[in-house]
């Protein structure tokens, strides 16, 4: 069943019309943001709003129904940043030219590495699209996002 339109104005709301992982801003969109389930429908999750997070579809298609990620430099599992308990700016920084996310924590790099917020030179992303759209999102004055006004109550 689709989340009542009042539900996603408030989710939308909260997030200050950003994803809540990369931060993508919902005004470069030419659609609204996706609804992402923190703790997944098919492991139980709920549509309360304390389980949902705005996601870009980016995000929410990397993140799938995992709820566990590897931190790269331990390879230990670790939980993926929850945008709900948990803030931003303690687990992720930009790259100083702002093109990058940058892990700060085992949270913060296991959920960079599932989600594939870093966009590195990596084999794996040979394209570089979003860090394309990012130096014309610079460019233009809207990235990155002011992190302060991220914070969670
Ligand atoms: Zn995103």
């Amino acid at each position: 069943m689709p989340l009542p339109k009042s539900l996603l104005s408030q989710i939308r709301e909260r997030a200050q019309y950003h994803c809540e992982y990369c931060h993508y801003p919902e005004r470069l969109s030419t659609a609204p943001l996706s609804v992402d389930h923190i703790q997944p429908r098919s492991l139980g999750g709920t549509d309360e709003i304390e389980n949902l997070a705005l996601a870009c579809r980016r995000c929410n298609e990397r993140r799938y129904n995992f709820t566990y990620g590897a931190d790269p430099q331990t390879e230990l599992e670790t939980p993926l940043f929850n945008p709900r308990t948990q803030t931003w700016s303690d687990h992720f920084t930009w790259s100083s030219d702002g093109l990058c996310i940058i892990g700060l924590t085992p949270i913060g790099r296991a959920t960079c590495q599932r989600m594939d917020l870093m966009d590195l030179n990596d084999d794996r992303r040979p394209d570089k699209f979003i860090q394309e759209s990012r130096k014309q999102w610079l460019q233009g004055g809207f990235h990155p996002p002011n992190d302060d006004s991220q914070q969670n109550e």
